[in-house]
């Protein structure tokens, strides 16, 4: 059998998350972002000789619920271990984290796409201190300087580390959205990309299809978006297979993602594989994690992002983004239920409304669904009254405005602004002779056969009714009337 030449690419990646607890994961400092540089700061976190750490009870709450979340089998003793570097944000020569041990083993993410579902297995998740944070970009640090803020030093990270069996920067992207959900509907952590809570830093390798051993592995250090990381893998899967076919090879390395040029680029600082000598943290014991307090945790569990989705498909029939979109928008799920409930009509005309125009109002006016007098059983009235002829769609969105502003009952808000549709069969005939009379050349053009005629004849009674005349049976009328000898 001839050798399959096709190239692909195989991709890991490494996410931290920033845990929601309120305080630092050794000592008492708060937990804060953006407050001023430097205030958040005690002995522990300063990593002045001989402060003691204390480990935060809620970290390891949060991070053992996590794991459950991803369905990880837990060991019931987890280390904490010191890797052992020296950094300027690191002054006391060593990050607390966990390597020969872990919060979590062997989970997975379940994500969604318009073909289905799949799966991403991931390998482990931890426990770490944040470091301080070098601050080059504001306006106080003076040219070729660096200043250090301690307010993160100490912070908890949760790591999540995926296996390498990613294929492509688009299955990357829906791990991500996924288990971006995931940790959100357990309430770990914001996740919040811009505020750095949740960092993503990937490795990728290019091997033929048919090959088993992995390529050369090259690492891409914190991408700050979703856009930024498929934008380095998809521009670095390019970059090896280019090299490969020109029959070189792919160097080990770490690269960063430059948002401006869209390329990955090497680091300034040649980054090597270090040694960090990792050995187990004298000054904390071992965690022991009890089943009883694993099964309390287990109990605090939803039903996770991919069920959610998955029930939306089926029971309303949506796509994948109107799914993803009806699941996670605050206040989202709970509308579409009772909406669905107090219409009683095809649920597929609910979603329609609230992924579409309830959507694109509450876009506008900058709130969300708790933020307006739009109730379920309103929407329900207004798509009866749709369906019953009373209002036709463009009347419709000003009903659906005005119960956002200030509620009410949707046949009242039709007749106090003049908006009820005319469906009367008597009048609409009426309203078609008058608009053959005014206008002869058009009923003489559709006889002939020119349909775009009826325009004319359907925007005079427009006009004469500001727009309330039902649009289908107008045009029903219009060949009725023209068809008579
Ligand atoms: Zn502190």
């Amino acid at each position: 059998m001839a050798e399959n030449d096709e190239l692909e690419a195989t991709i890991g990646l490494e996410v931290h998350v920033q845990l929601k607890t309120r305080s630092k994961l050794f000592c008492g400092c708060a937990s804060e972002f953006g407050a001023p540089p430097n205030t958040l700061t005690c002995p522990v976190c300063l990593g002045l000789p001989g402060s003691l750490p204390v480990v935060n009870g809620e970290a390891i709450r949060l991070g053992l619920k996590a794991a459950l979340a991803l369905g990880c089998t837990m060991p019931a003793r987890v280390p904490f271990d010191r890797k052992n570097y020296f950094y300027p944000d690191l002054p006391k020569g060593f990050q607390i984290s966990q390597h020969f041990g872990a919060l979590g083993f062997d989970g997975e993410v379940e994500y969604w796409d318009d073909e289905g579902f799949g799966v991403v297995s991931v390998e482990r998740v931890h426990l770490e201190e944040d470091t301080a944070k070098a601050v080059h970009a504001e306006p106080y640090v003076r040219a070729e300087e660096t200043l250090l803020d301690f307010n993160r030093s100490g912070v908890p990270l949760m790591e999540v580390v995926s296996n390498p069996v990613i294929k492509s920067a688009a299955e990357a992207r829906r791990y991500i959205v996924a288990l971006r959900y995931a940790l959100i509907e357990v309430g770990v952590s914001d996740c919040d990309l811009e505020k750095g809570a949740f960092r993503i830093d990937t490795n990728i390798s290019v091997k033929k299809v048919d090959q088993e051993a992995l390529g050369e592995q090259v690492e891409i250090k914190n991408l700050n978006s979703l856009k930024a990381m498929e934008g380095a893998l998809e521009y670095e899967f390019e970059r090896q297979v280019g090299v490969l076919r020109a029959g070189g090879r792919v160097e080990r390395v770490t690269l960063h993602y430059d948002n401006a040029t869209s390329k990955t680029v090497a680091t300034r600082v040649k980054e090597l594989r270090a040694d960090y000598r990792y050995f187990a943290e004298p000054d904390l014991p071992p965690l022991e994690i009890t089943t009883s307090y694993v099964d309390e945790l287990r109990r605090e569990l939803g039903p996770g992002p991919a069920t959610r989705v998955r029930e939306l498909r089926e029971r309303y029939g949506a796509t994948a983004a109107e799914a993803e979109m009806l699941a996670f928008t605050p206040g989202y799920p709970d509308f579409l239920k009772a909406g669905a409930a107090a219409y009683g009509g095809e649920h597929r005309a609910v979603v329609n409304w609230l992924v579409g125009d309830v959507t694109r109002e509450l876009k506008e006016r900058g709130k969300d669904l708790g933020g307006t007098k739009l109730t379920p059983a309103g929407l329900a009235a207004l798509l009866r009254l749709l369906d019953a002829g009373d209002v036709n769609v463009p009347a419709a969105r000003e009903v659906l405005a005005v119960l956002m502003s200030s509620g009410g009952e949707p046949a009242n808000i039709l007749d106090a602004k003049g908006l009820r549709q005319i469906s009367d069969a008597d009048v609409i005939e009426k309203l078609v002779r008058e608009a053959a009379v005014a206008n002869p050349k058009a009923v003489a053009d559709i006889k002939s056969g020119k349909e775009k005629a009826r325009r004319a004849l359907v925007g005079y009674i427009m006009k004469e009714t500001n727009g309330r005349a039902n649009p289908t049976m107008v045009n029903e009328m219009i060949s009725k009337v023209l068809a008579e000898p």
